[in-house]
C-alpha cells in the first residue's frame, strides 16, 4: 500500500508522572520517504512514535495522514506497522506465526496468509522454507530484527514506524540492514518514520532529519542541509562533529574538514589562529589533529597521508569565511 503524509500538528504529551515529554511538536513526514527522529536520551523520540501509532494519545494537538485527522483511531484501524526497540516477538510461536501474527487477527484466509508471509519473510531476506518453522529463539540478533521488521510489513502498512529497531547490533550488520531498509522502503513506497540518537545511521538511512531536544523539534531538513546550517549549537554539536567557538554575536560553528594545518607563509584562509597540537589521533581515512586555541581546542580533520604534525608543535589553524557559520545560543 502506498504511504501517506504524516502531520503532527502542535502535540503535547504529558505522562500522568507528570513529565511532559512533547510541548508542542509539529512534524511533516512526507509521504513515501523515510524521516528520522533524531535527538538525545529523553528528548520525547519514542512518545512521538507512539502517538503516531496511536498508542498514546496526545492531551493537545492533532496526527494527520494524508490530511485526515486520525488521532483518535486506535493503532488498528491506522494502518501502520511497528517496530519497537525491545522487538517483543512471540517466544513460543515459530517464525512464520510472529509474522502471520497481524493477518490472523484480521482473520484472513489461510492461503492469503501464507502468500504473504512468504512475502514479507523475502522482503527481509529471510528463507520462508529455512526459517519459517524456526522458533525465534533459535535465530541470531539480527535474523529476530527482521522477523521483527517482516511482522510489521506483513500488513501492508502505509506508514512505518521504526524505534531504534537495529539497536544492539554491531555495526557491519546495522549498516546492511539499514541499506535493505531503504530498499525496502523504496519498494513498498511506505512513509517510514525512524528513531534514533545515531547521527551516523540518521545520515545513513534518511531523506529528511527532524532534530529534538527537550520535547520539541528544533530544526527539519534533509541531511546535507541540516549538516551545513544548523539553527543552532545544539544541532551543530548533535549532527556530526562540529568546533563551536564563541565569536561576535554568537558562536562560530567550523566542520573539522573545513580547518586546515597552515604551513608557514601559506594563505587562502579568511581565518587564521596559531595554537599547539594537543593531540593526534588516527582514526581510518582520517587524522584528527587537537589544537589548543585561546583556552578553546580546534579539531581539524586531515585526510590520511597528509602531513601531519606531532603532539607540541606550534602550527595555524585556518578556514574560510564560506565554511563558518554564525549561530545563536
Ligand atoms: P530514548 O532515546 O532514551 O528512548 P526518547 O527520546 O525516546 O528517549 P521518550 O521515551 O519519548 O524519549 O521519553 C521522553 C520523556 O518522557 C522522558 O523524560 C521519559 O522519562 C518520559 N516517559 C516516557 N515514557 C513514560 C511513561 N510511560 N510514563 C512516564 N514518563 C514517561
Amino acid at each position: 500500500m502506498p504511504g501517506v503524509e504524516v502531520i503532527a500538528e502542535g502535540v503535547v504529551k504529558t505522562y500522568s508522572g507528570g513529565t511532559t515529554a512533547l510541548r508542542g511538536v509539529d512534524l511533516e513526514a512526507p509521504r513515501g520517504r523515510i524521516t528520522t527522529l533524531l535527538g538525545p536520551s529523553g528528548c520525547g523520540k519514542t512518545t512521538l512514535l507512539k502517538v503516531i501509532a496511536g498508542l498514546e494519545r496526545p492531551d493537545r494537538g492533532r496526527i494527520l495522514f494524508d490530511g485526515r485527522d486520525v488521532t483518535g483511531l486506535p493503532p488498528e484501524r491506522r494502518n501502520v506497522g511497528f517496530v519497537f526497540q525491545d522487538l517483543a516477538l512471540f517466544p513460543h510461536l515459530n517464525v512464520f506465526e510472529n509474522v502471520a501474527f497481524g493477518l490472523r487477527v484480521r482473520r484472513l484466509p489461510d492461503p492469503e496468509v501464507r502468500r504473504r508471509v512468504r512475502w514479507a519473510l523475502e522482503l527481509v531476506g529471510l528463507d520462508p522454507g529455512e526459517y519459517g518453522s524456526r522458533r525465534v529463539n533459535q535465530l541470531s540478533g539480527g535474523q529476530q530484527q527482521r522477523v521483527a521488521l517482516a511482522r510489521a510489513l506483513v500488513v501492508e502498512p502505509s506508514v512505518l514506524l521504526l524505534d531504534e529497531p537495529f539497536a544492539h547490533l554491531d555495526y557491519k550488520i546495522k549498516q546492511r540492514l539499514l541499506l535493505e531498509l531503504k530498499r525496502i522502503q523504496r519498494e513498498t513506497g511506505a512513509t517510514v518514520v525512524y528513531v534514533t540518537h545515531d547521527q551516523n545511521e540518521a545520515m545513513s538511512v534518511s531523506h529528511r532529519i527532524a532534530v529534538m531536544r527537550d520535547g520539541l523539534v528544533v530544526q527539519v531538513g534533509d541531511p546535507v542541509e541540516v549538516y551545513e546550517r544548523p539553527a543552532n549549537s545544539f544541532v551543530a554539536s548533535f549532527f556530526g562533529e562540529a568546533n563551536i567557538l564563541p565569536g561576535e554575536g554568537g558562536f562560530i560553528v567550523v566542520r573539522p574538514e573545513s580547518v586546515r594545518l597552515l604551513g608557514p607563509g601559506e594563505d587562502g584562509v579568511d581565518y587564521r589562529l596559531a595554537g599547539v597540537v594537543d593531540d593526534v589521533v588516527f582514526q581510518g581515512p582520517l587524522v584528527y589533529v587537537y589544537v589548543r586555541v585561546n583556552g578553546s581546542t580546534v579539531r581539524a580533520a586531515l585526510p590520511r597521508g597528509a602531513p601531519t604534525p606531532s603532539v607540541g608543535d606550534r602550527v595555524v589553524v585556518g578556514w574560510s569565511r564560506r565554511d563558518a557559520r554564525v549561530v545563536a545560543e
